[in-house]
Formats: C-alpha cells, sequence, structure tokens
C-alpha cells in the first residue's frame, strides 16, 4: 500500500479561465488521526461550478480558498485509519476533506453513507448538495405548485436534471435549456422533460414562446446571462424566479451586466429569490428523505459522469464544467482503481 497522499492547492488566483497555473500539486505522508480524528481514503470528489468562486478573492458566503491551501472539495471516501468511535474503519462518509487523496476529520461537517440508498458517489450528487440544491430551491424559494410551467437552465447538469424531474412529479410542465442535442434528448426521452430548447442551436427566445405561449411560472437559473434575459420576458404574473447560479459569467474579467429586461418582475408582480443550499443544512433530513425515495422508487434518475486521473486531471475536470462537457454530476475519481 502506497504511503503517499498528494493534493491539489491554489497556486495563484486565476484571471478568467483557470489554467495549469492556478494549480499545484503537492505531495505528503498519508495524514495520522490524532485522539478524536480519523483518517479518510478519499475515493470522489465532486467537482463544482462554486469551486471557481471560492477562489475569488472576495467577500461570499464562505472565504476564499488561500493561496497554497488544498483546494476545497466535498467528497466521498472510506475510513482508513480511526481514533473516534463514531466513525470505525471502513465507515464509508461524506464530507468536507477537498482535492487531495487522504485526508483527516474531527467529524465536523461529515455524514455517514449508507450504500444501501444509493452507491456512495451519488452522495455527491442527488443524494448530495446538488439533490438539496434542486430541492427547496424548487420547492421552497420557487414555490413551485402543481400546474406550474417551470423553466431551468443548466438543465442537463447535477442541479437542473434532479429540479425538471422534481417539478414532473409533482405534476408540472417542464421546460429545460441545454447545450446539445444529446442533451436535449436526455432531458425529454429519458427524464420526461416536456421540451429542451437547445440554446446552443436555437434562438431561447424564439423557443420559449412556442414552448410556453402562457408564460412561466417558475425560472430556476443556473446560468444567468442572456438566458435569464429570455426568461424574464416571458414571465407570468406571480412568477417566481430562483436565482441559484449564474456560470456564464463565472469566468468573465468584465463586471457582467445586470439583465435589460428586469422590468418584467415589476409588471408580472414576480419575484427573483437567490438562496445557498446551506441555508437549509437543518432541513437536509427531510430533502434527504425524499429524494431517496424518489431515487429508490426510480421516479428520480440521478447521473453521475465520473472522470479519472484524480488530482493531476483536477483543473482539466473543472473546465469541463465551463465547456458543458457533464451531463449529470460531474465527480473525479482520485484513486486510479
Ligand atoms: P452543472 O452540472 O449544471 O454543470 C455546469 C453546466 O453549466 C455545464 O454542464 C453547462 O451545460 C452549463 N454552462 C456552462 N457555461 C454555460 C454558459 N455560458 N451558458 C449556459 N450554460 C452554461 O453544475 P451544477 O448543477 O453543479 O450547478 C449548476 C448551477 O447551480 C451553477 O451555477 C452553480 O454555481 C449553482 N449552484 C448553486 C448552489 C446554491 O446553493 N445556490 C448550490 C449548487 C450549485 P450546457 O452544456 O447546457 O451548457
Amino acid at each position: 500500500m502506497t504511503s503517499v497522499n498528494r493534493q491539489i492547492r491554489l497556486a495563484q488566483r486565476p484571471v478568467g479561465r483557470p489554467d495549469e497555473n492556478t494549480w499545484k500539486i503537492t505531495t505528503e505522508s498519508i495524514p495520522e488521526p490524532s485522539e478524536g480524528q480519523f483518517a479518510v481514503r478519499v475515493d470522489y470528489a465532486s467537482v463544482d461550478p462554486a469551486m471557481r468562486g471560492w477562489i475569488n478573492d472576495v467577500r461570499s458566503y464562505v472565504p476564499p480558498v488561500g493561496i497554497g491551501e488544498v483546494m476545497r472539495a466535498h467528497c466521498v471516501g472510506r475510513v482508513h485509519s480511526s481514533n473516534n468511535t463514531d466513525y470505525p474503519v471502513g465507515q464509508i462518509v461524506s464530507g468536507p476533506f477537498g482535492i487531495t487523496e487522504y485526508a483527516v476529520s474531527d467529524g465536523t461537517d461529515v455524514q455517514v453513507v449508507d450504500e444501501a440508498l444509493a452507491p456512495a458517489r451519488t452522495w455527491l450528487g442527488g443524494l448530495g448538495f446538488p439533490g438539496m440544491t434542486a430541492y427547496f430551491g424548487l420547492l421552497d424559494v420557487g414555490r413551485m405548485k402543481p400546474g406550474d410551467t417551470v423553466l431551468v437552465s443548466g438543465a442537463a447538469g447535477a442541479v437542473g436534471s434532479l429540479v425538471g424531474q422534481i417539478a414532473k412529479l409533482h405534476g408540472c410542465r417542464v421546460i429545460g435549456i441545454a447545450g446539445g442535442r444529446d442533451k436535449c434528448g436526455w432531458l425529454t426521452d429519458e427524464l420526461g422533460f416536456d421540451v429542451a430548447i437547445d440554446y446552443k442551436f436555437e434562438s431561447v427566445g424564439r423557443a420559449l414562446h412556442n414552448a410556453a405561449p402562457d408564460g412561466i411560472d417558475v425560472y430556476f437559473d443556473n446560468v444567468g446571462g442572456q438566458i435569464l434575459n429570455s426568461a424574464l420576458a416571458v414571465l407570468r404574473t406571480g412568477a417566481r424566479v430562483v436565482l441559484c447560479g449564474a456560470i456564464s459569467g463565472y469566468n468573465a474579467t468584465d463586471p457582467q451586466p445586470g439583465p435589460s429586461r428586469y422590468l418584467s418582475l415589476l409588471v408580472n408582480r414576480a419575484s427573483m429569490s437567490g438562496f445557498i443550499v446551506t441555508d437549509y443544512l437543518d432541513r437536509f433530513p427531510e430533502g434527504m428523505a425524499a429524494m431517496s425515495e424518489w431515487i429508490r422508487r426510480g421516479l428520480v434518475i440521478t447521473r453521475e459522469q465520473v472522470e479519472t486521473g484524480g488530482v493531476n486531471a483536477f483543473g482539466s475536470t473543472l473546465n469541463m464544467l465551463f465547456d458543458g462537457a457533464n451531463t449529470g454530476k460531474l465527480v473525479l475519481q482520485m484513486h486510479e482503481e
């Protein structure tokens, strides 16, 4: 067995898209847990658009990752050695272990993974933060009601694919926006979306007018930019816009303009609310119970795209998100086998 532990550290803050100068790989020995701690062999790391924000030196909902620090990431892995009886050797856990092959933890923000509910990597997707983001963002922030017309962008991604399926389960008409014919086909043919708009191929504004001639009740926004503007143009009276993310601008080097059609919120007495999934931590048991039941019954399909290559592949894997090269939840396998 190897005694080497490699990790990704932030080398410098990128301007625009992260590149090979953004990251450095460091090597240490496998950490030994102190009293009350345990060491985890990290199997899968969640690769998230939010990572781009975490490496900016700006005030946000979490402090920025510091230069030289191990890159923050939510992961699943197996307890490798332990001085904590709550986390015995062999236990599968999820937690904020970072982009590292091995990590130590005292159990803070760690969850025990029950593989009877779903495979470990699904705990980074449908049973992880993306699942909770979709569940609470749609039902609580978006106040979705049966019969609503729900529009979601980034629809073939981790959060968006779940948002659309949860809305369908509740009797909504669902329109998804995604990039590419394969993604759109997956949404309509396998996930049950009513309509999928390929924003790389067709005019979103025109397609929305055709797909929702009477307008939309909920827009779950994962991407911002021009797609947000097009969605604002088709709001119904009392519509709710859920501001979940705005990936189209995450690598922008200039300030991004606000949506010129924002007066649609006024005209339609509509609202636009931002949220952070961790606001709902105390209600995660409710979200987990619902998601795991829907997944178990096959009512919600969760898909993880597993990239290999461990720490060597982290930088290129992160950039896949900005290129739309993932379908479902993007995860990085941290060890070769
Ligand atoms: P995804 O799995 O959806 O991956 C990102 C996707 O964004 C890509 O696959 C790509 O799909 C799409 N995309 C990239 N660039 C653009 C662009 N310029 N215009 C339109 N679409 C683009 O990621 P997640 O599901 O993990 O996250 C989705 C969003 O939710 C992100 O904005 C993220 O920051 C946010 N988020 C917010 C949380 C919160 O608490 N508020 C929690 C978790 C996520 P395509 O091929 O369709 O272009």
